[in-house]
Formats: structure tokens, sequence, C-alpha cells
């Protein structure tokens, strides 16, 4: 019996050897005839729509012309059902998982802002003091700053240095070793930063100064190109000007979405179209352009101009270039998502995608370009219009979060046991628990039973119970956001469509793990890739390793999703 069970073995054994030659023969082979008829991609063009959820092309598909998303999910492979699988859906945190291919827990970028616990102090995402921003002219004046995670930053210095793993970007400097041409372009400072990696270059919109700029980081002074186009003055173009319509109004599935009484007049740019923009020293100036279409204008032709003066694409060497779109994003926060101002935004970035497609084909050809689009994350609409329709919702103010957490502290005989709270994660005081001699996993967990039972908090989770198997699905959400060092102790989730909210300008949000905010559209179009929609449920993970498979290179280095098949 046992020498039967022994031979069984070396025959399985040999079999197994036997099959394994073949393998790796065929897969020596596969790797061959690939390198031969891999298509011929000299651009990568990775498009990031800031805060466009998924079903906003469905809606407005009737006001589309041809060239834009009409082309990409005609002619390219359309993932209907993507969503995001951290819990905190913010703009850094999207960016650098479809830079990276992992989660937060892995990449550091757990929000847009956290806690410092070294530092005592808020940390803005990719905030540098080492790496300042380069003047682009004498005595700027100051714009108001209405991003609330902006405002947080102390320092004008910006790096990718706080991203903890490699990007794409980086793969395709190390894989093409140095000759590929990698560069970020965003309204948006950590759009452009997180796309473009350690080894690429970025260039964002100043909403001082309305030009692109850069940090030390990436250059000691400006390219003469970079001069040249902040020369123009392009945003200035718009002074005294104001954001109208591109359509007849009648043609506008939102038309009468246009005067809500819960939508933000940022000083005297309205709530009804037109939109005044106001004269270039307003200290709002340079903030309206970029909630409206203008600010992706200006991106798409700062694009043009890079494409231009540093020669993208005109070699078999890919080259990669990111432009994050920020508009929608913008008018979302101030307007909502189901606001006419809404509608119009994505109307018009349509126009503007046709635009540069069209550009990209006549300087690189769209048979040599791989177009990949996607989002950073969805959007919510606001609880007011939802209470209009009939649904339960609210704002929920920080100050009474920490409040409650405080009673239960108390109850434990510690007075202030909440050291800092920022959305979403509530940080305790260590120093103090410590000393009272306290079992920190029960504090932690009486802390979140009691903000769980708090009207609009669907869920708070211990950091403690990250460990378990999830019974419930959101715990997986928020273990995929945990970061060991930079994660709070407590996150909080609110319940669907209500907001934890700072007292600001700034009215309409996202960053919650509801599917609203975790949907966003990926589409991939280029040589070889076949038109068709794809309603299996995939991941913005799945968007790093798909390129990198594309291009025949390894996953960057701790990407935690796979080639989406259908592309290939
Ligand atoms: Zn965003």
């Amino acid at each position: 019996m046992i020498r039967k069970i022994n031979n069984w073995i070396v025959i399985c054994r040999i079999s197994q050897i036997i099959m394994v030659v073949p393998a790796l023969f065929l897969a020596g082979n596969f790797t061959d005839a690939d390198a031969q008829t891999r298509p011929d991609v000299r651009l990568i063009l990775q498009i990031t729509i800031d805060g466009l959820r998924a079903d906003l092309i469905n809606r407005y598909e009737n006001g589309f012309g041809e060239g834009g998303f009409r082309l990409l999910m005609g002619k390219g492979t359309y993932f209907a059902n993507a969503h995001y699988q951290h819990a905190n859906t913010e703009t850094i945190v999207g960016h650098t998982t479809l830079a990276t291919g992992t989660f937060p827990s892995q990449h550091g970028m757990i929000g847009n802002v956290w806690f410092d616990r070294e530092a005592g102090q808020l940390a803005y995402n990719i905030e540098d003091p080492d790496n300042p921003i380069i003047p682009t002219r004498e005595n700027p004046s100051k714009g108001e700053q209405v991003d609330p995670a902006q405002k947080k930053s102390r320092t004008q210095g910006r790096s990718p240095t706080s991203i903890l793993v490699p990007t794409l970007a980086d793969g395709l400097a190390a894989y093409y070793a140095g000759r590929s041409k990698i560069f970020g372009i965003s309204g948006k400072d950590r759009s452009a930063v997180a796309m473009a990696g350690h080894a690429g270059r970025a260039f964002w919109y100043s909403t001082n100064t309305g030009d692109f700029v850069t940090s030390t980081y990436y250059y000691d002074a400006y390219p003469d190109w970079v001069s040249q186009w902040n020369a123009r003055r392009r945003a200035e173009g718009y002074a005294g000007k104001s954001w109208s319509l591109l359509n007849d109004s009648s043609t506008y599935l939102l038309a009468d979405h246009d005067d809500r009484p819960y939508e933000v007049d940022l000083k005297g740019y309205g709530r009804v179209f037109p939109h005044p923009f106001g004269q270039a020293d307003d200290p709002l100036f340079f903030t309206r352009i970029i909630v409206s279409p203008m600010g992706d204008l200006l991106a798409l032709d700062f694009s043009k101009s890079l494409i231009t003066h540093e020669k993208l694409g005109q070699d078999k060497i890919p080259d990669f270039l990111s432009i994050s779109f920020s508009g929608v994003d913008a008018v979302n926060h101030f307007f909502g998502p189901s606001s006419l101002e809404n509608e119009d935004t994505v109307v018009q970035l349509d126009r503007t995608l046709a635009d540069l497609l069209a550009f990209i084909d006549k300087t690189v050809g769209l048979k040599h370009t791989l177009v990949v689009l996607s989002a950073d994350h969805g959007m919510a609409d606001m609880p007011e219009y939802m209470t209009e329709l009939g649904y339960r919702a609210g704002r929920l103010d920080p100050d009474e979060i920490a409040a409650a957490a405080n009673k239960v502290g108390k109850r434990f005989g510690v007075d202030e046991i909440v050291r800092f709270f920022y959305r979403p994660y509530l940080y305790l005081n260590d120093e103090k628990i410590a000393a009272a001699k306290l079992d920190r996993i029960k504090v932690e967990h009486a802390i979140a039973d009691a903000l769980t039972d708090f009207e609009g908090i669907a869920l708070a989770v211990a950091a403690g119970r990250l460990s378990e198997q999830p019974i419930n699905p959101l715990l997986e959400q928020v273990r995929n956001n945990h970061h060991i060092i930079r994660s709070g102790d407590i996150y909080i989730i609110q319940e669907p469509y209500w907001f934890l909210f700072d007292q600001g300008p700034v009215k309409v949000m996202h960053g919650s793990p509801w599917r609203y905010d975790t949907h966003v559209p990926i589409i991939f179009m280029g040589p070889g890739i076949q038109p068709q929609t794809v309603q299996r449920r995939v991941h913005p993970v799945d968007v790093a390793p798909t390129i990198a498979a594309l291009l025949g290179m390894t996953p960057p280095g701790s990407a935690q999703g796979s080639p989406l098949k259908e592309v290939f």
C-alpha cells in the first residue's frame, strides 16, 4: 500500500515535471511572441476626472458630442461597475490608489488630511516644507483658499515623499531605463503629484495666480515653455466674464435645478447662471475659474503645450501623461452633483476631452496611444436635497462627536480622552490612557459603541476590531484604509447621505464608503482593445496592473489588483 502510494507520488512528481517543462517552454514562447505583437504604444494618457460618479456620464449622455465620452465608451472597453474598496473616498486616496494599484493601508494616503501623532498636528497629504513651490511671479497676491484640505497645510512645499510605495510612473521610469518621459498635470496639486509618482514631474494650477506651478522636488527653475505659457496669463483672460451654459437651457435634464437654496454663492458668483468670475484682483477670482469648466480648459491648453514642447509620444519608448481634471469635483462641492452647474460642467468636459483626443490623434496618433480614464471618487447628493426627496439625512457636527466620545472617557475617569478628531478618524490620548492604566481595547470599544448609537453615524469602528473576520463589508473598507502609523483609533462612518463636514464654504461632500462615493468609470481605449461594456464588478486597484501588463511590465511594487482580462 505504502509502496503504491510512493509510486503514485513518484508518478505525480514526474508528471509535474513533464507538465512544468512545456509550461516553461510555452511561457518563453509567449513572451517572445507577445513582444513582437504587443501594440506600438507611444503614449499612455491617463485621464482622471475628479469626482465623476460613474452614473453621471449615463445621465448626461444626450448632451454629449461624438469625440469625447461617446468615443471612449463606444471604442474602448468600458467597465461600468467599478468601485473603490477603501472607506475614505477622498482625492489623494483615490488618485494614489489608481497610481499604485494598492490600498491606503499600503500606500499611506489615508485621507487628504490626517493627524500626525508625533508632530501633534494635522498633516496635509503631499506637504513637504523642504520642496517649496517655485514662484512664477514677483509678489503674487494671495487668493482666498476654500479647499478645506489645502487650508490645513502650513507651508507651500509639495512633493510625493509621503507616498510610501512605488507608482506605475515609477515602474515606467525603471522599465524604460529613464527614457520614458513622465508628467502629471492637474487643477489640484495632490492629483498631479500622486499620478506623476516619485520619478515623474508634476504641474498644477495655482488659485493664487492662475499659473501652472511646480516645486523644487521636480525642477530648479521653470522650463522656458512653462514660463512662456504662464506669461500669457490665460486665466486672467476670464476677468470680467461669466460662466454661461454651453447649450440652450431647454436641452438640459436638470434645467430646473439651477436656483436651489442650499447651493453656495462664492461671494458674488451666484447660485444661478450666468456666474460672473469678477475681476482678476478679487481674492476668489482664480478659485471661481476652477469652480467652472474653464479650469479644465486651462489644464487642456497647458497639456497641449507640454505635449508639443516635451515632444511626447514621438518614439517607441512610451511616454506617460496624466491629466486630472478638477472642474467636476470643484463645482460639485458648491452646487452638488444634481445641479444644473454639474450637468453643464460634465457636458463642457465632454467637449474638452474631444479636443484633447483630437489633438493627441494629430500629434501622436490615437493608434499609438493607450487612453485610460477613471475617477478618484464619486460624490453624494446634499442632505438637504435628499431630505426634499423624502430621504432622512443630515449633517454631523464634529464637535458634538468629540464631546460624545469624551463623555465615555469620563466614565473611565479620564477628562478629554480625545486627542484629535479629523474626519473620519478619532485619535485618542495615549498618555492619558496609559497614566490611568486603562485597558485600551476596552476604552476604544466603549467609545465606538457609544458613537454607533449617535444619530447619523452608521458604524464607529475601533482599530482593534480590524483583525477580526469581517462580518460587515464596511469593516473590509475600513481595514483597507487603515495605515498603522497614520490612521486614528476609531473610524467613523456616517449613515448614507449624512455629511461629516467642516464648518466652511464647502457644502457638498464625498468621502464615505457608500456606493455613490465608490462608483467610478474605468475605460481603456487603445490599439488592440475591443469595444465592449463590462458589468463585472472590478476595482481601481486593477488599473495600474492592467497598464503594466499591457506594456509587458511587472506591476508597481505593492500592487494588489490584477490585470483586467477584458482589456487583452
Ligand atoms: Zn477628488
